[in-house]
């Protein structure tokens, strides 16, 4: 049987690629010296996939930026105002369309799917002229079989490309970005022209819009560009699918496109492919590539229960069709293993990252052909029992505390508008009063503290000195701002989801587990390898400090259950609604106990709830219902006077404010003015929200100060569509990417935009 791996983290073992891109961007390097980094590292990878004996390696994957920002390069979209000759695309163009230059912001970017990398969004109209700009794919082709490895092309394909694009702004309404297929397909053909004539065999084609609820016109465009294609001499075609099964419709039309000699198919979040493929059969004139391998997660697959499934397609379809894979590209998860130190060895034998996943793609293709490697697949077999059995995993108080929890576990018990009023009896707050989003600038020298802690260089006494210094310290000038609901700053957290993933027990971290998110920037998520409890208080020391320090509320601040969940790589033996409960249980005990240390003001953050949202709608109500509850669960059984608020960091949630006011939070502050105030529509449209907002009233991502008449025409503008008694003024989030010499300013004006709108109120009463 053979192999196939979807695509290879581009970032290099140790994020070599992030270092060189930055130190080029600084201007310290030149374009030949990144050339050299980026070329040295695919070529390590194409050797190590053919040293593994992967049949079908790809090419292409490579990317200095992003591979949707490649293909629109590919095919000369360039927005003109970047002011492009018509050359071949060079880094200037390019870096330009990612970043932003000096006199240019850079192009729009947002979420691939439902995954953390963020791909810069294509901006198409009547006018784009598209012209084959940039020959990538045909150069990385070349170069890898100048090294004597052949290589399979990997482009994303035309329907996916139109659909993750935008029309520009000065478009039409009416216009259908879909219609631009006919003017995408030459330069397309263009491209395969050229491969072919460079000797590839095969070409892989990304369509992983497929697996989203799609329209007929899509399939039809779907349909015809494959078509198109297919008239090309010697040069096979893959349509790789992921994240998701294909709509069965999807799945009986695309089957059927002669043209295309094999379809990939995501086995591991597909749940239903297997069962498409056994009621609908699979065509007998293509390969299926089978996903099988998940590039998601950081899991060592079960071998032995992956080499059942394989053995069942390729009898269903026949000897030789069927390619063992990755479930999607490899770019999700985490590198090499090998560099990791800190994970103890019996952890460690459960986890594959992208290196050793290669190695399963192949070891499953031999043993299907009868060459099993014994050795490897008994050590397999020993490492999934052992997680399955392990003590570490299991933890049976967490799993009965789960099974125990019951109706009034998920809720408060009094309606949200009793509790405010309850609560402002206690708070005794001026209207529209102020807070922040929870961090505040994080200094190098506080970088420093935190870093010598870790590693032991200084001592615990010290570290708490420095620490309580500068919590001191903002409280102090959020009395001078006169803010009326502090926060303590965030300063001894590096990240808000590690900060409470390092404390909690079943999640375990990397050194060097990076994924990238954007551009040059990786995450290194935490792992959650078993059932999470938490051992003693996170946060109550801090935040009792801040509290004593001021006779203003102080907010707790935590992050929620569900954004633990989203940001980190979760454990696939048990549903993720099961593990987020177990977290919540755990916050929830956080939360009882800084309700007890005297913290009236509690911050649940969870700005990752959106992004967890399935891909097809018939799937959404079913997580949201969980989201919604897991959240619930944190605060469920505090005291009405107790005030919860959250956070969320986007406000396209137009279409899911039902489960948003579901959560039942007493406030909630959220994300408002980088998104043009979108946000407001949605009351326009008459949804009533009874507790209390914070739409963000200034973009905290920009150093831009906004001054005093912005603000509170920002205000003016929420105040017509939201009762003055709701509302709350505060910044779109944290401002722990921004310099006091921004946040003072910026924070005084919020604060005077506040009193002056107190004021007009107290006028028109
Ligand atoms: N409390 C966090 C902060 O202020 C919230 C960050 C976020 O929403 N991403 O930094
Ligand atoms: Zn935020």
């Amino acid at each position: 049987m053979a192999s196939h791996v979807v695509g290879y983290p581009r970032m290099g073992p140790k994020r070599e690629l992030k270092f060189a891109l930055e130190c080029f961007w600084d201007g310290k390097s030149s374009e030949v010296e990144l050339q050299k980094v980026a070329k040295d590292l695919r070529i390590s990878i194409w050797k190590q996939m053919s040293d593994a004996g992967v049949t079908y390696i790809p090419s292409n994957t490579f990317s200095y930026y992003d591979q949707v920002l490649d293909t629109s390069a590919m095919l000369g979209a360039v927005p003109s105002r970047y002011g492009w000759n018509g050359g071949e695309i060079g880094f200037d163009t390019y870096f330009s369309m990612a970043r932003g230059n000096a006199k240019l912001p850079a192009m729009e970017m947002t979420k691939w799917f439902d995954t953390n990398y963020h791909y810069i969004v294509p901006e198409l109209g009547p006018e784009t002229k598209f012209k084959y700009s940039s020959r990538k794919a045909v150069d990385e082709y070349k170069e890898a079989k100048q090294i004597g490895i052949e290589t399979v092309p990997v482009i994303i394909g035309p329907l996916t490309y139109l659909l993750l694009s935008k029309p520009a702004k000065s478009v039409p309404k009416t216009f259908e970005l879909m219609s631009l297929i006919d003017a995408i397909l030459p330069v397309y053909k263009e491209v395969l022209g050229e491969l072919n004539a460079a000797g590839a065999m095969w070409v892989q084609f990304d369509e992983p819009s497929l697996v989203m609820d799609l329209e007929v016109h899509h399939l039809e465009a779907f349909h015809k560009a494959y078509s198109f294609f297919g008239g090309l001499n010697g040069i096979k075609l893959i349509v790789e699918t992921y994240f998701a099964d294909i709509p069965i419709e999807t799945y009986k039309t695309i089957t059927k496109v002669k043209a295309i000699s094999a379809l990939g198919l995501d086995l591991v979040r597909g749940t239903k492919t297997l069962s498409h493929i056994k009621t609908h059969g699979f065509p007998s004139d293509k390969y299926l590539f089978a996903g099988i391998v998940d590039g998601r997660n950081i899991w060592a697959t079960d071998l032995a229960a992956a080499s059942s499934i394989l053995k069942d397609l390729e009898t269903a379809i026949g000897k030789g069709k069927v390619v063992v894979s990755t479930s999607c590209s490899l770019i999700h998860t985490a590198v090499d293993l090998a560099n990791e130190t800190t994970l103890d060895d019996e952890i460690k034998s459960w986890l594959a990252f992208a290196a050793q996943k290669v190695v399963e793609v192949v070891a499953l293709a031999r043993a299907l052909e009868g060459r099993t490697d014994q050795a490897y697949f008994a050590a397999n077999a020993a490492a999934i029992s052992s997680r399955k059995m392990s003590e570490r995993v299991n933890n049976e108080a967490v799993q009965k505390s789960v099974e125990a929890l019951k109706g009034s576990d998920h809720w408060r018990a009094t309606p949200v508008v009793v509790r405010l009023d309850e609560q402002q009896k206690k708070l005794n707050l001026p209207v529209l009063p102020t807070t922040t989003g929870g961090s505040f600038p994080q200094t190098v020298e506080l970088r420093r503290v935190r870093r010598e802690y870790k590693s032991k260089k200084i001592e615990e006494l010290e570290y708490i000195q420095s620490i309580q210094q500068e919590i001191t310290k903002v409280v102090k000038m959020q009395e001078d701002l006169d803010i009326d609901v502090l926060v303590h700053g965030e300063p001894e957290r590096n990240d808000m989801v590690e900060y409470f993933g390092e404390q909690l027990q079943g999640i375990t971290f990397t050194v060097n587990g990076w994924v990238q998110s954007y551009g040059s920037r990786c995450v290194k998520p935490p792992i959650i390898y078993g059932d999470v409890s938490r051992p003693k208080p996170m946060t109550v020391f801090w935040s009792k400090y801040a509290q004593s320090l001021t006779a203003r509320p102080m907010k707790g601040m935590l992050t929620g259950p569900v954004t633990i969940l989203n940001w980190s790589f979760v454990r696939d033996d048990q549903p993720r609604s099961e593990t987020c409960m177990q977290i919540a249980l755990a916050i929830k005990k956080e939360v009882k106990d800084l309700e007890a240390a005297g913290i009236q003001v509690i911050q649940i953050d969870e700005p990752a709830l959106r992004e967890g949202l399935p891909l097809r709608k018939a799937e959404q109500a079913h997580y949201l219902e969980w989201a919604v509850h897991g959240f619930r669960i944190t605060n469920s059984s505090i005291k009405n006077t107790t005030q919860i608020h959250t956070h969320m960091c986007y406000s396209n949630f137009n279409d899911i404010i039902h489960s948003i006011i579901d959560m039942d939070a007493d406030v909630i502050t959220i994300e408002n003015s980088r998104s043009d105030e979108k946000l407001l529509s949605v009351f326009h449209e008459g949804v009533k929200y009874r507790a209390g907002i914070g739409p963000g009233v200034y973009d905290i991502h920009s150093p831009r100060i906004p001054d005093t008449e912005e603000i509170a025409d920002r205000i003016r503008k929420m105040l017509a569509v939201l009762e003055a008694n709701i509302l709350w003024v505060n910044p779109d989030c944290g401002l722990k990417t921004r310099k006091y010499s921004e946040v003072v300013p910026a924070l005084t004006n919020m604060v005077a935009a506040a009193k002056l709108l107190r004021s007009e109120l107290a006028n028109t009463k």
